[in-house]
């Protein structure tokens, strides 16, 4: 596991050491002992697997591909997380997100555990037919430790409803006559997936933002302006004033956060700029957020990145490399591509006072210290991008009573979870001096670690 997610795990269970509400029937030495035992528990998976899927590629060629599903903990319920295409797939990564996924779902409340998967290839090297084949041998290799009471996968980098889909299909093949819808989340509306599950995530980033300025920070204006913290002084400087915005990454995450912020009608934002693997767009006087969203769909998702394919899409913007997007004067910043985007070695370009994680671990550990220093003030992924999983639950609950909700009624469920979360999170972190990640790993380290006492597993 990162040994930034293993420290922050330790220092939570430092902090809540001397917290009264804390276990308080376990005194002194047996206390000691339950907080040596949660570190242990919480900084090793529980479960890792692993496979090599034997793929026949469409030359004649075979090959065999590393994949994964990593079970960290599950003692809020079900395994739960995506499974991830990509090329830079590794046990360590994959360990990593199941737990912080272990964290997400115990900080909103959502009855799973944690675990993730991982695919190590490119998926755009490879063919429709090819991408099948490797989705139902995955399942094919992991179908015994997977089910809908058992692990459930959903989308991550690199796959969406058509691969759950296709997973979900070959689970209901090998388990015939078992219950199947709840085996894979993220689906495709057709085949029992919920509405709005494709843009919560991004409507989640940017939730947990505007709530942030706009709610919170309104209602809780009096109390905060006598805040010594100079990330109350950031964030209330950002308080009815037009706010500029740059987003890194313009997938299903970025595209989606952009597309709320441009038309959010509480904060007078200016989306200054956007990128993604090519290209970062920049004009100070604001992008044209859904021509661009349409460009993208109609070309793999990629932004324009020549000057004619930015006349093609009717966009004004200066074409920078697409770094530049991480150091551009703006008040927000949401990361929204692949981790470790903020590292040691650029963390001092970072100008952003406001930085939003909308993709998982997109800042190493040592540039969170130093962005904490400077007083950044950081909305961590297990807070920012949980809509995902929050709205994968109901998609859950749907398939277990084959009935649906409204698309409205998802999004209003998912606001009202959501704002519960951050009504606890907001005022830990305003009323004291630590970062809001490790308020949200406080928060959700004290609900692991009291039932998992409460089921007798600490002593
Ligand atoms: N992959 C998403 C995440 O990292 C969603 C997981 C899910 O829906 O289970 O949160």
């Amino acid at each position: 596991m990162a040994k930034q997610t293993t420290d922050i795990i330790e220092k939570s269970l430092h902090n809540l050491l001397n917290d009264p509400n804390f276990l308080p029937e376990l005194k002194d030495d047996a206390r000691d002992k339950a907080i040596h035992s949660l570190i242990t528990i919480l900084s090793t998976p529980n479960h890792i697997h692993k496979s090599y899927l034997r793929i026949a590629r469409e030359n004649g060629v075979i090959e065999r591909i590393p994949a994964f599903r990593m079970q960290h903990n599950d003692t809020l319920g079900p395994y739960k997380g995506g499974i991830r295409f990509h090329e830079s797939v590794n046990e360590a990564e994959v360990i990593n997100l199941a737990a912080l996924m272990t964290l997400k779902n115990a900080l909103h409340e959502v009855p799973f555990g944690g675990g993730k998967g991982g695919v190590a290839i490119n998926p755009r090297e490879y063919s429709t037919k090819e991408l099948y084949q490797i989705c139902t041998k995955y399942v094919q290799y992991f179908n015994e430790i997977l089910g809908p009471d058992k692990d459930i996968p959903a989308p991550d980098v690199g796959t969406s409803a058509r691969e759950m889909d296709w997973m979900m299909s070959e689970y209901k093949s090998i388990h015939y006559g078992k219950p199947y819808l709840g085996s894979f989340t993220g689906k495709s509306v057709l085949n029992g997936g919920s509405l709005g599950r494709k843009e919560a995530t991004g409507k989640g980033v940017y939730f947990t933002l505007r709530y942030l300025l706009h709610d919170y920070l309104q209602e809780n204006h009096q109390q905060l302006a006598q805040s010594q913290t100079q990330q109350a002084a950031v964030a209330l400087g950002c308080q009815n004033r037009p706010i500029t915005l740059a987003v890194q990454g313009f997938g299903n995450v970025g595209s989606v956060t952009a597309t709320e912020a441009y038309h959010c009608q509480y904060i007078n934002n200016t989306i200054v700029a956007v990128s993604d693997r090519n290209v970062t767009l920049y004009n100070p006087d604001g992008l044209d957020v859904p021509a661009l969203a349409k460009y993208a769909a109609a070309n793999r998702g990629d932004l324009p990145f020549t000057k004619e394919q930015n006349v093609e899409a009717g966009i004004r913007a200066e074409i920078l490399d697409r770094e530049a997007v991480l150091y551009l004067d703006v008040d927000v910043l949401i990361l929204a591509a692949l981790e470790d985007q903020i590292r040691v070695d650029n963390v001092e370009r970072v100008k952003s006072p406001i930085i939003v994680e909308g993709a998982n671990a997109p800042i190493a550990g040592e540039a969170d210290d130093t962005l904490a220093a400077k007083g950044t003030l950081v909305i961590p992924d297990i807070l920012a991008n949980a809509g995902g999983v929050i709205v994968s639950y109901f998609e859950w609950l749907q398939g277990r009573e084959t009935q649906y909700y409204s698309e409205s009624e998802v999004f209003e469920q998912l606001h009202c979870k959501m704002g519960k979360t951050m009504n606890k999170v907001y005022p830990l972190y305003f009323s004291s001096n630590k970062s809001l990640r490790q308020a949200c790993f406080d928060h959700a380290i004290m609900r692991i670690s009291t039932i998992l006492y409460a089921q007798g597993k600490l002593f």
